[in-house]
């Protein structure tokens, strides 16, 4: 029999597309499920899980799946047996306390109050560590309107924008976890379903190395061409080519999102023209 890899992933709701579209980019051909449980991939021996993603860190830990993706909120609200072992950088949110907007807040307020959460074991935490003693409310969603309705005088609740918390006349005060979607694996995987997912995860971060940089290519005419190189480091050192017009050359280099803006100002200080910057598909280092 062929071995095949197993991976869960959220059946509907905020992780299911990024999920689908990563794997998708890691060249893995696959359907979106539709009403479906699994489904195969065409080319790449996995089969794909649509779960609840509350349900996620559970059939990882059994071994139902090798592996799953999943919020950090809750593979560390669950805490099952399993390993966390990339980053996938979608699925960005933070686990916060918020109360009523025109509430004057300090931490030890909290004591004695009634909280409601869908996270009742990262907020045990949160309150054992800062020694407070509150009653938690769980319940599993719609957590917002909570304080509205008389049910508790705080919330704590997952937030990106935090435009839920406003419409329901909240404020958040207090920040818990920062999560994203990580992938996990089961802690005994066997040796070639091991090696499968190591194959996923070469993959995986080609992709998201691919996303954090850019290709640029330049014209600097040759007398400011050490400064230029300076500023751009590339992967080992830039491609350096002549151009037809004497005296200049075409630079060509990676640099990393998070320095475009500053790097594209001083190439321009430094003489370079006719700036392209390109995205990159795949980055294998
Ligand atoms: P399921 O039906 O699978 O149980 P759900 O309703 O529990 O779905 P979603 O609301 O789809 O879950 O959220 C899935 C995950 O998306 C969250 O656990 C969290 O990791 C992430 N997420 C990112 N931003 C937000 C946000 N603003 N609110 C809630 N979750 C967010
Ligand atoms: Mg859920």
């Amino acid at each position: 029999m062929v071995t095949k890899l197993r991976i869960a992933i959220q059946k509907s709701g905020r992780l299911h597309e990024d999920s689908i579209r990563l794997l998708q980019e890691c060249g893995i051909d696959i359907s979106n499920g539709g009403n479906k449980l699994k489904s195969s991939a065409a080319n790449f021996p996995l089969e794909v899980f649509f779960l609840r993603d509350d349900d996620i860190p559970q059939y990882v830990e059994d071994a139902v799946a090798d592996a799953g993706i999943v919020g950090e909120n809750v593979v560390y609200e669950k805490k099952k047996q399993v390993e966390v072992m990339e980053q996938l950088g979608f699925g960005k949110c933070r686990l916060s306390i918020a109360v009523g907007r025109n509430e004057e807040f300090d931490r030890k307020q909290l004591e004695g109050k009634r909280i409601a959460t869908s996270y009742p074991v990262l907020l045990q935490e949160y309150l054992d560590n800062n020694k407070i003693t509150a009653d938690i409310h769980e319940i599993s969603g719609s957590v917002e309107i909570a304080p509205g309705i008389g049910l508790a005088e705080a919330i704590c609740d997952l937030v990106s924008s935090g435009s839920t918390l406003l419409t329901n006349g909240l404020k958040e005060v207090e920040t818990i976890l920062h999560s994203q979607a990580v992938l996990i694996q089961n802690k005994n995987l066997g040796e070639a379903n091991r090696t499968l997912l190591q194959s996923l995860l070469f993959r995986i971060r080609s992709v998201k190395k691919a996303k954090n940089n850019k290709y640029i290519l330049l014209n600097a005419p040759n007398d400011s061409l050490d400064k230029i190189i300076s500023l751009l480091p590339g992967m080992k050192s830039p491609t350096v080519l002549p151009l037809a017009t004497s005296g200049w050359s075409s630079v060509h280099s990676v640099i990393d999102e998070n320095d475009f803006w500053r790097i594209i100002e001083q190439l321009k200080g430094a003489g370079a023209q006719g700036i392209l910057v390109v995205p990159i598909e795949k980055m294998i280092v």
